[in-house]
């Protein structure tokens, strides 16, 4: 039987080359999504390309009551979910003195709560089958802080001490709880910035360049193989060396 990977905000960026990546390794995929849309239509193609199945269900991270349906019709179409990657995640970056509370409230519910809706749901049923693995997308700021995102921040360091408490309540049931802390990515939510901004972040990373959502779905893929079967609670940067 094949293993089943449930990966929030899937149909696009960093989320998508993960489905994708798991879907190489023969995975069989279950990705979610706010809107039906042709990024979605186009994700699915490329994810059933690799011949395996593919589950797109509708709901928001952070409603509990659509995580909920969403872990239940997966559940009801694969019978089990093996790995949960809690990807799904937004930004509304601006100094704390112009942030207004919705600007917060936003961020902290899906990025934190969001995480919390979708791993308490899937929970249950990894603690059944005495094997799991979840990997959850952070970022390098959620450990150093950055001016201008202390809604973020805050939002990806709480999903640091989440994943190292739930690590430690479940590693005798043989589910694996860790994070990955991503750098500077080329994705839709770094477009945003100008291509100077971009230019001057990648002259200080080690590297030399931004990331690519290649080079985090690999750690993912790391993290959700057997060859990562002695590892929980950790926090692995993918970030160039951006934070050492
Ligand atoms: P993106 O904006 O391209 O993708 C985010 C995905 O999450 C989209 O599919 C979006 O629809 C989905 N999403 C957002 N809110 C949702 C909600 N409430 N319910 C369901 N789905 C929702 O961004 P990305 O760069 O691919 O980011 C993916 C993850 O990586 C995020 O958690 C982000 O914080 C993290 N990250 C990104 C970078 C980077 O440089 N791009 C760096 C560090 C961490």
């Amino acid at each position: 039987m094949e293993k089943v990977a449930f990966i929030t905000g899937g149909t696009r960026g960093i989320g998508k080359q993960i489905a994708i990546t798991l879907a190489k390794c023969r995975y069989d995929i279950a990705i979610n999504y706010r809107n039906e849309n042709e990024e979605l239509e186009n994700t699915k193609k490329e994810i059933e390309a690799n011949n395996v199945k593919c589950l797109a269900v509708k709901g928001d991270v952070s409603n509990f009551e659509d995580c909920e349906k969403n872990v239940e019709e997966i559940i009801s179409k694969y019978g089990k979910i093996d790995v949960l990657v809690n990807n799904a995640g937004i930004t509304r970056d601006t100094l704390l003195m112009r942030m207004k509370k919705e600007d917060f409230e936003d961020v902290i519910n899906t990025n934190l709560v969001g995480t919390f809706n979708v791993t308490k749901n899937v929970i249950s049923y990894m603690l059944k089958a005495h094997y799991g693995r979840i990997i959850n997308i952070s970022s390098v700021v959620g450990i150093a802080g950055n001016a201008g995102q202390t809604n973020y921040s805050a939002s990806k360091a709480g999903i640091i001490g989440f994943t190292k408490s739930l690590a430690k309540e479940v590693a005798s049931r043989n589910i694996l709880v860790n994070v990955v802390a991503p750098g500077f990515i080329e994705t839709s939510m770094t477009n945003v910035l100008k291509d100077e901004i971009k230019e001057e972040i990648a002259k200080s990373i080690p590297l030399k360049r931004m990331g690519t959502t290649q080079d985090v779905a690999n750690v993912v893929k790391f993290l959700a193989s057997e060859d990562s079967s002695y590892i929980t609670g950790q926090v692995i940067n993918v970030d160039g060396g951006m934070l050492m």
